[in-house]
């Protein structure tokens, strides 16, 4: 028997110290990574035949039969549990784990825009409908033929590491993003009553970034889209004798410029708001002050407290107003999609989840919160939730923007957000189960 050298570990451990922190490893590095990743690469000539099949034939918002079908045949085919007719068309896949868990929940939504497409692209749409009684192309301008395409490849991705996925997946697929607020008429409808997630993910196609960059936002990141119609009123008179009655234009042209008050003078400036009359009819005739003024306008802010602040000092501006000039008037206010809040937990795991996927922290790009408005915020009424961005500019084109006719996306786009939601889900579920 010999006695163990113990000089040499010393030595080893002397050098272990001395060496700079190691480097997460690259992706992918486990083993599960890398069957992801294969099952990823594996897919995306499928994924991307599927989404230019989507584009091809864009539906409006409540009207995603086709869509829908695609998307509840794939999911059956990976061997989903499906329910369907939840908000009309849409659809759930639920995928259970082989391993304990908690249940996460991704979304997708599906609808396109009434937009006659005239983007370069051998699979432009060509479909039509009628819309306010007036003919008009369909386009999915908005990405989200991409959106659902890559709900489609997790579902898929994530089905072939069943055995190694702690608890539950849900998956998604959601109509009428755009137009009717699809998501809260999902949860309406029952979607999440008895399987119920404890977070939610979702990603947006981001037209400023290119390909294989991911954008994201801690705390808000859009805002909440309320408004309101006014009808300013008179009994209507001569225009050449303006004293014999109320005149709404002028009580109407005071009101749109003291919103603008509230904004700059009784907000604080941290507290993002916007106050925007985009509509103010009145009047046909040079010589008639009319009997009516119509303002509407829409009011944007983030969090649910500064809704109702902001309303009620709207409502004492335009009661003021119109109590100054004497004239009756109808304030019709509503809330409408609230502002998304991005869970910052969530945000942090998937971040650091994402920058080894991508390769580097250079592809994760910190943006600013948007006055746009997305429906996504009502499943955070239901759990923590965090909403990203996937860059999907191309990399020989201009970036166009979403909702134009000419908007064209990367399909690299595609396997990336995958292999990326992919992986944040997995990171979650694991770590998730292990806190339990
Ligand atoms: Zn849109
Ligand atoms: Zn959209």
């Amino acid at each position: 028997m010999t006695r163990r050298p113990i000089a040499a570990p010393l030595v080893v451990l002397a050098v272990l110290l001395a060496a700079p922190p190691l480097r997460p490893a690259a992706y992918p590095s486990t083993p599960l990574e890398k069957r992801i990743k294969a099952a990823t690469d594996r897919l995306a000539p499928e994924l991307i035949a599927i989404r230019q099949d989507l584009h091809a034939h864009p539906e409006l918002g409540l009207q995603e039969t086709r869509t829908s079908a695609v998307v509840a045949d794939y999911f059956r085919r990976l061997g989903l549990e499906v329910r369907t007719g939840y908000a009309k068309t849409g659809v759930i896949g639920i995928l259970k784990g082989g391993k304990p868990g908690p249940v996460a929940a991704l979304r997708g939504d599906m609808d396109a825009l009434p937009i006659t497409e005239e983007a370069d692209l051998p699979f432009a749409s060509k479909a039509t409908a009628v819309v306010d009684g007036r003919e008009t192309g369909l386009m999915h301008a908005c990405g989200h033929d991409i959106h659902t395409t890559v709900l489609l490849g997790v579902a898929a991705v994530l089905s072939a590491v069943r055995a190694d996925l702690p608890g539950t997946v849900v998956f998604v697929a959601q109509p009428a993003e755009e137009c009717c607020g699809g998501a809260g008429m999902m949860i309406a409808d029952g979607a999440f009553k008895d399987i119920v997630p404890q977070a939610f993910y979702a990603y947006h196609v981001d037209d400023t970034q290119k390909a294989g960059r991911l954008g994201y936002a801690s705390g808000f990141m859009s805002a909440n889209v309320d408004g309101f119609t006014l009808e300013i009123k008179s009994e209507g008179c001569h225009g050449a004798f303006p004293w014999l009655c109320v005149d709404p234009i002028v009580a109407g042209a005071q009101v749109v410029t003291a919103l603008q008050g509230i904004v700059s003078r009784e907000t604080h400036v941290e507290d993002n708001t916007v106050i925007t009359v985009g509509s103010f009819h009145a009047g046909s005739a040079p010589n008639i002050v009319p009997r009516s003024a119509r303002l509407e306008a829409t009011v944007r802010s983030y969090g649910e407290a500064r809704r109702t602040v902001l309303r009620d000092k709207i409502t004492r501006v335009v009661t003021g107003i119109c109590q100054a000039a004497g004239a009756k008037f109808d304030l019709a206010y509503e809330f409408g999609t609230p502002s998304v809040y991005n869970d910052p937990a969530l945000v942090r795991e998937a971040l650091a989840v994402a920058g080894r996927v991508l390769g580097s922290r250079e592809a994760l790009v910190e943006q600013k919160p948007e006055m746009g408005g997305e429906d996504f915020s009502a499943y955070g009424k239901i759990a923590p939730a965090v909403m990203f961005n996937l860059g999907v500019v191309p990399p020989d084109r201009e970036a166009t923007a979403v909702h134009s006719p000419t908007f064209v996306a990367d399909e690299a786009a595609i396997p990336i957000g995958v292999g990326l939601m992919a992986n944040i889900i997995l990171d979650h579920q694991a770590r998730a189960a292990k806190a339990k």
